[in-house]
Parts: C-alpha cells; sequence; structure tokens
C-alpha cells in the first residue's frame, strides 16, 4: 500500500503535515478513522516534539499563561495555609514561586522554543531535568533537599500546559483515537467507548494486560510503536490497523478510501463468520474442542456466548479491583460472581484469584514501586501475604458456587508448597463458612496456572494436588524466554513458537494425561489461529481465549482433522528455531484456509 517509515529512526520529528506510517505491534484487530487526541502523561514522559515555525509564537503563549495559573495557584495556597497554619509553613511557597520567576530557569525555556521550536512543555521538562540535576549535585544538603520542591513545580507547570488526561477525555465531543506514551490497563478498562474509538501507544508488548484490555474493549489498538507521540498531534487524522499494527499518521485521500474497503471488507467477514458461533466446535474427524472465553468483567459474557463459547475459561478478577477507587467488598464480589453464573446460565465458571501486581496495582500498593515487578509480589505471593484480602476473596467465591458451577484456579504458582498453602486457606476458609452456615459448593474443582517455568517443570508434582491446570502462556513465554511480556523494545524475542516453550507446554500436557488432570491454556496463543491446529495436535481439548477470536478459532478446528493435527505437532517438536516453527504454522494453515490470518503477525 505504502512504504512504512519505520518509527523513530530520526529520533527527533520534525513536525510536518506529512503522511506517515508507523509500525507498531498488533493487539486488537479492526480498522478505524478518526481524530487524534493525544494524551500525554506530563508525570511520566514528555514527546520531544517539533512545531512548524507559524506555531513558535502559539507555544510562547502557551507558555506565559501556563506560568501565570501556576503563580495564582501558588499565590492562593500560600494564603490558605498562613490563614490555616501560620505565617512560617507557608514561607515553604516562597521558594516555589521564587523558581518561577528566576530567570536561570525560566530563560532557557523560552530560548528552547524559540531557537529549536519545540513545544512549551517540553521545554519546560528539560530545563526543569536540567536545574533538578544541578540542585542534586549540590554539596549542601539544604539545597538537595530542594529537588523534590522542582519536581513538584515541574508538574505543575505541566499540568497547566498538558491538562489533566481525565478532564481532557471528558471535554471530547466527538469521538476520538487517543495516542499516549503507555496506558495502564485500569486506564484502558476504564476507556469511554463512546468517546475512544481506538488507540495506540508508544510502549507496551503483544501480551500486556493493556493489550488484554485492549483486545476484550473491542476497538482496534496498535502498542509498542516506539515513538508515535512525536508524529501526532491533536486533531491529526489518523488510521489504526489493529490487524497489521500499523498507524497511519494524517493519511493522503487515497490511503483513506483503501482503508474505507478494508473496513467493509472486514465487516463482511465478521457477518460470515457468525455462522459459526452456531456450530459445533468440532473437528472433522469427531473430536470434540471446549472453547471458552477469556473475560475481565462480567459483561464480557454475553460476547462470550452469543460467539459460541462453552463458557469462561479464565476470569480476571483482579480488574474489578483496579478498576475502583476502593477495594471491593466481600459482598460487591460475591454480587459480581453470582452475576456471572446467572449470566452463563449452567455453563462453567473459572474464577482465577487476584493475580495483582507487576503491572496491575492495587490503589495503595501503586505508591510503592519494586525493583522487579514481574519478579516480585504478584499473584498468588501477594495474597499470601495479604490473606484479608485473599480470604475475602475466597469467601465471595464459595458464596457464589452455591448458584451454579465455579472452578477456582491459582495464579502464578511457582512451588507446591505455595498451592498447599493456598489449598489449606481455601479449606479454612470453607471451614468458617461451614460453621456460618453459608452454603457453597464442597466440591469446587479446585486447579492451578501453569505459567511458570518451575510449575510446568514438576507438573507431575502439582497434579497431585489439584483436578485441572491452566497453561498460562502469556506469562510461561516471558519467564522462560526472559521476556518481558509489556516491553516493546524486546517484543521481537517475545514468541510463543519458541521451542523451549513448545517443550514446557508438551510436558505439562503429559504430565496432565498421566495423572488424569483436565489441562487448557489460557494464553493469548490460544487465540491465534496460526497456532489452532499445533495445540490439538500437541493433545490439547480445551482452549480459553478472547470472545471476539472465538469463531475463528472455531472455523480452523471445523476444517483440520485431528491426523492432521498430530503431524504438524511432531514436525514442529523437530524444530530448533522459532522461525522454522512460525513459518511452518503459516504455510500449513494457508494451504487449509488461505488468508484467513492475513498478515497479521503470530504472538
Ligand atoms: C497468562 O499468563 O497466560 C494468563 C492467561 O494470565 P494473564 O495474561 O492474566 O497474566
Ligand atoms: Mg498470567
Amino acid at each position: 500500500m505504502f512504504a512504512f517509515q519505520a518509527a523513530g529512526v530520526r529520533g527527533v520529528v520534525e513536525y510536518a503535515k506529512l503522511m506517515e506510517a508507523v509500525k507498531g505491534i498488533p493487539v486488537s484487530p479492526g480498522v478505524v478513522i478518526g481524530r487524534a487526541l493525544v494524551l500525554d502523561d506530563a508525570l511520566h514522559y514528555v514527546p520531544h516534539r517539533i512545531v512548524p515555525e507559524d506555531r513558535v509564537e502559539a507555544q510562547m503563549e502557551r507558555l506565559e499563561n501556563a506560568l501565570a495559573a501556576a503563580t495564582s495557584e501558588l499565590e492562593e495556597d500560600r494564603a490558605r495555609v498562613e490563614e490555616q497554619l501560620g505565617t512560617e509553613p507557608a514561607k515553604i511557597f516562597e521558594f516555589h514561586l521564587g523558581m518561577l520567576h528566576d530567570p536561570a530557569l525560566i530563560e532557557p525555556v523560552r530560548t528552547s522554543i524559540l531557537e529549536d521550536r519545540v513545544t512549551a512543555e517540553y521545554a519546560v521538562a528539560k530545563a526543569f531535568r536540567t536545574m533538578i540535576a544541578r540542585f542534586r549535585a549540590m554539596e549542601n544538603e539544604v539545597f538537595r533537599q530542594k529537588t523534590n520542591d522542582l519536581m513538584d513545580l515541574d508538574r505543575r507547570v505541566l499540568s497547566k500546559l498538558m491538562g489533566k488526561t481525565q478532564d481532557r477525555l471528558d471535554r471530547q465531543t466527538e469521538p476520538v483515537v487517543v495516542i499516549s506514551h503507555d496506558m495502564t490497563p485500569a486506564r484502558a478498562a476504564s476507556l469511554d467507548l463512546n468517546k475512544v474509538i481506538g488507540f495506540a501507544t508508544d510502549a507496551g508488548g503483544r501480551t500486556s494486560h493493556t493489550s488484554i484490555v485492549a483486545a476484550a474493549l473491542g476497538i482496534p489498538v496498535v502498542v509498542g510503536c516506539k515513538h508515535l507521540t512525536q508524529y501526532v498531534e491533536d486533531g491529526d487524522e489518523l488510521v489504526i490497523d489493529g490487524k497489521s499494527g500499523v498507524v497511519v499518521v494524517r493519511p493522503d485521500a487515497e490511503t483513506i478510501e483503501q482503508y474505507r474497503v478494508e473496513i467493509e471488507r472486514i465487516s463482511d467477514q465478521q457477518i460470515a463468520l457468525r455462522e459459526y458461533a452456531e456450530l459445533e466446535s468440532v473437528t472433522l474427524d469427531g473430536v470434540r474442542i471446549n472453547l471458552m472465553g477469556n473475560i475481565e468483567f462480567s459483561h464480557e459474557i454475553e460476547a462470550m456466548i452469543s460467539n459460541g463459547g462453552d463458557g469462561v475459561g479464565l476470569y480476571r478478577t483482579e480488574f474489578l479491583f483496579l478498576t475502583s477507587q476502593t477495594e471491593p467488598t466481600e459482598e460487591e464480589q460475591f454480587q459480581d460472581y453470582k452475576q456471572c453464573v446467572e449470566l452463563l446460565g449452567g455453563l462453567p465458571l473459572t474464577i482465577r484469584t487476584l493475580d495483582l501486581g507487576a503491572d496491575k496495582y492495587t490503589q495503595q500498593r501503586a505508591e510503592e514501586p519494586e525493583r522487579n515487578p514481574f519478579l516480585g509480589l504478584r499473584s498468588i505471593r501477594y495474597c499470601l501475604q495479604n490473606l484479608g484480602l485473599f480470604k475475602t476473596q475466597l469467601r465471595a467465591i464459595l458464596r457464589a458456587s452455591a448458584f451454579g458451577p465455579i472452578k477456582v484456579m491459582f495464579p502464578l504458582v511457582s512451588t507446591t508448597m505455595e498451592l498447599r498453602q493456598a489449598k489449606m486457606i481455601l479449606k479454612d476458609v470453607m471451614e468458617e463458612c461451614k460453621e456460618e452456615g453459608i452454603e457453597f459448593d464442597q466440591n469446587m474443582p479446585i486447579g492451578v496456572m501453569i505459567e511458570v517455568p518451575s510449575a510446568a517443570l514438576t507438573a507431575t508434582t502439582m497434579a497431585k494436588e489439584v483436578s485441572f491446570f491452566a497453561i498460562g502462556t502469556n506469562d510461561l513465554i516471558q519467564y522462560t524466554l526472559a521476556v518481558d511480556r509489556a516491553n516493546e523494545k524486546v517484543a521481537n524475542l517475545y514468541s510463543g513458537a519458541h521451542p523451549a516453550v513448545l517443550y514446557l507446554i508438551k510436558r505439562v500436557i503429559r504430565a496432565g494425561r498421566r495423572l488424569g488432570v483436565d489441562t487448557s491454556l489460557c494464553g493469548e496463543i490460544a487465540g491465534d489461529v496460526e497456532y489452532t491446529m499445533l495445540l490439538l495436535g500437541m493433545g490439547l481439548r480445551t482452549l480459553s481465549l478472547v470472545p471476539s477470536q472465538l469463531p475463528n478459532v472455531k472455523r480452523v478446528i471445523r476444517s483440520v482433522d485431528m491426523g492432521q493435527c498430530e503431524r504438524l505437532a511432531r514436525k514442529i517438536g523437530s524444530f530448533d528455531s522459532e522461525r522454522q516453527v512460525l513459518r511452518c504454522l503459516r504455510q500449513q494453515l494457508d494451504e487449509i484456509l488461505p488468508g484467513i490470518n492475513g498478515g497479521r503477525a503470530a504472538t
């Protein structure tokens, strides 16, 4: 269609009214054309954006307005503190006010705007960074301590320039495409879909939790675009192509026309795929495959059912915590799980206990960053150190189990001891419920997620403790390959097709089969049609995936027989590189269903 421009090659990008196509990582399919709303986050990242000559004056004006607004806000704060606490404490604002008018700080900002033609926010961020570094390097402790005040002042001025994210979103009257450096899973989950029709970020990986939420939202999303925020300004027209992972900035008329045709083609394809929702999930030779849905919120159950799913194979319950200002009570959690059970009308609900930490924080812990959060106090580890929170959730799950079939599973278990501990706590909570006369399913199946290499390698031991395994490849890939699943800089190394990952999956399936433990797979590769034949061939009979992909995966299942899948799995088992594996998977799928995965890269 047009040549891709590798984003960021030039480092700093001259803003110009030219079309740019930026390649990122596709995480939620679909195409959308709309106007950009750039949500820079003053706390984390200010892009190095250069403005055209005729906008320099406007940037100067923005700076003066922001300085004036910050000054009057500080004066108000000083007056309030003086009234409430006296003159002495109010003096702290004198430093702030003095700095705001200190030529040593403010003149370089003006010079940057005028001479380097950067945005006012970039000039401010740069000048403050330099000043903070200078204070930090001072011998005198009193000066060094002023760095916190400077950081606070920096944030104040930047928030005047950039506005508060939520306010800016709330003010939109037309639907927009959100562009930002990064986005937390919680923010993605709370996007108002009447206003946001797609989004793209500089940061992020294929299976980061933000990407997972994006896929659930069903709007086109591309992450890992590296320097996209440097190319885009508010109001720019954009195309987000969530299938091939391309963002076209300021598309020309011909490109827009090509994408309009693509939007129609996708819509026709979706209509055609709908018929698969009604059909049985069975291979050509009659093997039934259970297709379950992964959900983050109860309202996704409707989509799971209408797409022909057999139940919920993974309910990521932590999202209830992430989207709320306060910790949900037992009653709130119980009501949510009960509602899920009712919506499912007899289909199974697999509840995963809280998987907080790493890229998903509770309100309380957000202030306490860990050095290695993905290797830190996450998931079951967090629950085992926060027993009150864990027991409250277990009670809510048990109470809901009286209303329909619920299974419970523990995430990120890395040792058998942890699993035994979690089960013991569940047993304690069961005893308490019994004593209180609370009804629950005494035979509720207990499972474990296999998503850490140590768990995969000791699956035979784990199997003795549980009635089912759910293989979580999103984490299993990152921990096996030592690649952060949310880091766009190493996204090229993150692959489910790596022979080491496939070896571990195979091992778990074998252990499950030998010890009579049901095994399913619920990582993102379960929804990637390129992997379907391989996963069946390796012996899986249950997959759990994002509901929107259910018809597509079912289409593959109904087009293959088990002999073909097993032959493919054997062949793949002899390969020693991820490339060979992917090439073979793509070729095989293309022979059976040409064009089904048009252009989408495998996970
Ligand atoms: C996984 O790790 O594969 C998984 C399903 O869990 P999550 O993506 O929520 O970490
Ligand atoms: Mg996981």
